[in-house]
């Protein structure tokens, strides 16, 4: 593997499930060069969670299986934690919008505390639905993403946001609606980005790349920060819905072993972002793996 032995192969943003492929996934990513995970909640049940306990029993699931995946494959693990914003329209049918969207809050209250008290680095996903909706959910989903802004802001973590693609139109409005919560746009990550733009066109606003080999040419000699991502589902009733867990790693070798110089540019997506955005450095030594 041409991979350098101090270079970190970072996923921004994935899913595993306890019940889907979960640790075997992990361990494909670390046996094709990957060491670092963002691991996103889920919602690891067929209907959306409709009480606080069901939240806090969704987030316990992600800890734990973070923990399990440093001990069992030694893959860093770093969780991201909110309720997921589509779970609003699901809830709203059993519990009417106004408590599905206060339960949203109460829940977007619960990550926070748990990213204070250092279980996660960072509230995700928030945002909009990516499809058209009714008005007045949209109005309702707008309020608890302000909110949701609100807290991350509080906590001083970045935020993960789940939208439609963006254009430089699209970014612009993105970047106006956060502002006026006093959020930071340096630390707002545009995760599933699928359109590569320059930094001029996309409002401060940090894009975490979908790790499409095409995208992957297109970006790599952008400056910090942007990132590298599957958006994995690990739902094995969708298989090949997202990218494989193991892509990231496999376009950092596959780079590097074409052009080393690769490595360099590498990274800023796998490190140099991370400090920016995080706060914290991605690392590691494969000579002497953990
Ligand atoms: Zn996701």
């Amino acid at each position: 593997m041409p991979l350098p032995r101090d270079l970190p192969v970072v996923d921004h943003h994935c899913h595993l499930s306890p019940n889907g492929e979960g640790v075997g996934a992990a361990r494909r990513f670390r046996d094709a060069g990957g060491t670092h995970l963002f691991l996103a909640t889920q919602n690891y049940h067929p209907g959306p969670p409709v009480t606080l306990e069901d939240y806090a029993a969704q987030f316990d699931t992600t800890e734990a299986l973070a923990d399990r995946i440093r001990r069992e494959t030694g893959v860093e693990v770093y969780p991201v934690l909110a309720p997921y914003p589509i779970d609003l329209i699901g809830a709203a049918r059993s519990l009417g919008l106004a408590a599905a969207a206060e339960l949203q809050e109460a829940a977007m209250d619960l990550a926070g505390r748990r990213i204070e008290d250092g279980r996660a680095v960072a509230l995700g996903e928030i945002g909009r639905p990516h499809f058209p909706v009714d008005p007045t959910v949209q109005e309702a989903a707008d309020r608890v993403f302000v909110r949701a802004l609100e807290v991350a802001r509080d906590a001083g973590c970045p935020a993960v946001v789940h939208c439609a693609d963006l254009d430089p139109d699209g970014y612009r409005e993105l970047a106006a609606f956060t502002a006026r919560t006093g959020f930071p746009l340096g630390r707002l990550i545009k995760h599933y980005a699928r359109t590569a733009l320059p930094a001029s066109d996309r409002a401060g606003i940090v894009p975490s790349y979908l790790a499409r080999s095409e995208l992957v040419a297109e970006v790599e000699s952008d400056a910090a920060p942007w990132f590298l991502e599957t958006d994995f589902l690990d739902d094995p009733r969708r298989p090949g819905a997202v990218l494989d867990l193991a892509t990231v790693p496999r376009r950092a070798v596959r780079r590097i072993a074409a052009d080393p110089t690769a490595a360099d540019r590498l990274r800023v997506p796998f490190q140099r972002s991370v400090e920016m955005v995080y706060g914290f450095t991605p690392t590691v030594d494969r000579d002497h793996p953990p």
